[in-house]
C-alpha cells in the first residue's frame, strides 16, 4: 500500500556523508532503493540547516542541499520533483515524488528575497522554526510564552499568497497560538500527542483538535524519543495514531517518518523500506480504509482541498 511520507531529513546526510549516494547506500534511512521496498509513494525532503552555522553561511547550506536534491534524487530514475500537488495523481507506477519543504526559516534572516528564492526553487512546505528562535517566531526549545515576530507576520503573507503549507511542528506553543488563525494552509508535519509522551514537539490535545479545526493535519512521527522512549514499539505509535484519531478523527492523520534526522528508530521501522510494517500493525486497530487514508489518502484529499480554497 502506498506512503505519503511528509518527512525526512536526507538531504542533511547526502550533504554531509562522505561519498554518500541515494541509490542504495545503507547509511541513508532514505534512499531509491528502500522507497521503493517500503511503497513510499512520495517523499518530502526537508531542507535542515542546523542553527550552530554561523548565520552568514546558513543560506549557501540552503542551495547546497538545494543543490543535492537536483544532483542526487532528482537525476535517479523514476524520482519526480513535485512542484504542483495534481501531479501526486500523476505519478506512473514506477514512479516516486519527491517532495521539498524547508525546515525552519532561520537561513532566511530577516530577508524576504530568501524566502522567494527557495519558493521558487520548489519548496512546498515551510516550517518557521527549527527548535530554536529566529527573525520569525520561537521553536520548540524556547520558552512556551514566546511567540511569533512581527517578520514572521510578513512571511506568513508571503506564503499564504504562494498557498505554502506552514508546518507547525517544531513551533513553541504560543508561536504555534500566533500561527494559527494566519496560516492558509497548516499541517504538523512530523509531531506526535503529548497527552501520551510528553515532549514540547509533540501537540497537547488542545492543538491537536484547533490545528484540525483550522483545517489541518497531523503527521505522526517514528522518532523513539517522541513516542515514549529509547526502546519503543511499533505498537506504541500506533498508540499515538489512536489517541489523535479519538481526539480530531482518523481522517486527518498521516505519516511524516523523520527519517535520516534520527539516531534511534524504533524496531521494525529502521529505515524507510520497513514502513510498510507500520501500516500492518495499523490494521490491528483501524479498517483497510482507514489505514489507506493515514498512509496516502488522507493528505492526497488535504492538498486538493487547499488547492481549491
Ligand atoms: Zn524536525
Amino acid at each position: 500500500m502506498n506512503i505519503i511520507d511528509l518527512h525526512c531529513d536526507a538531504l542533511l546526510k547526502l550533504t554531509t556523508l562522505e561519498a554518500a549516494s541515494f541509490a542504495e547506500d545503507v547509511r541513508m534511512h532514505v534512499n531509491h532503493k528502500r522507497l521503493q521496498l517500503g511503497q513510499i509513494k512520495a517523499q518530502v525532503f526537508a531542507i535542515f540547516i542546523d542553527p550552530e552555522i554561523p548565520q552568514n553561511q546558513q543560506f549557501l547550506e540552503v542551495i547546497r542541499q538545494m543543490e543535492a536534491f537536483h544532483t542526487h534524487v532528482l537525476q535517479t530514475e523514476g524520482m519526480v520533483h513535485i512542484t504542483d500537488w495534481a501531479q501526486l495523481e500523476l505519478l506512473a507506477p514506477h514512479e516516486i515524488g519527491a517532495i521539498l519543504s524547508l525546515e525552519g526559516c532561520g537561513a532566511i534572516g530577516e530577508d524576504l528575497t530568501k524566502l522567494t528564492a527557495v519558493l521558487d526553487a520548489g519548496v512546498k512546505l515551510v516550517g518557521l522554526t527549527w527548535n530554536e528562535e529566529n527573525a520569525v517566531a520561537h521553536g520548540a526549545e524556547q520558552e512556551a510564552s514566546l511567540g511569533l515576530k512581527p517578520f514572521g507576520k510578513e512571511v506568513i503573507q508571503i506564503l499564504n499568497d504562494r498557498d505554502i503549507i506552514i508546518d507547525v511542528s517544531h513551533l513553541n506553543e504560543q508561536s504555534f497560538w500566533d500561527v494559527l488563525p494566519l496560516a492558509k494552509h497548516i499541517i504538523a508535519s512530523h509531531s506526535n500527542a503529548r497527552a501520551l509522551c510528553d515532549h514540547p514537539r509533540n501537540l497537547t490535545d488542545a492543538q491537536a483538535k484547533a490545528l484540525v479545526k483550522h483545517g489541518g493535519h497531523i503527521h505522526v512521527v517514528y522518532f523513539p524519543l517522541f513516542i515514549s522512549e529509547q526502546d519503543a514499539t511499533l505498537e506504541q505509535l500506533v498508540d499515538h495514531v489512536e489517541h489523535l484519531a479519538h481526539l480530531v478523527g482518523v481522517e486527518h492523520i498521516g505519516l511524516g517518518s523523520d527519517f535520516d534526522g534520527i539516531g534511534v528508530t524504533v524496531k521494525g521501522l529502521a529505515h524507510a523500506g520497513e514502513a510498510q510494517n507500520l501500516l500492518e500493525a495499523l490494521r490491528t486497530r483501524f479498517s483497510a480504509e482507514e489505514v489507506q487514508g493515514i498512509a496516502s489518502q488522507n493528505f492526497k484529499r488535504y492538498v486538493k482541498k487547499a488547492a481549491t480554497r
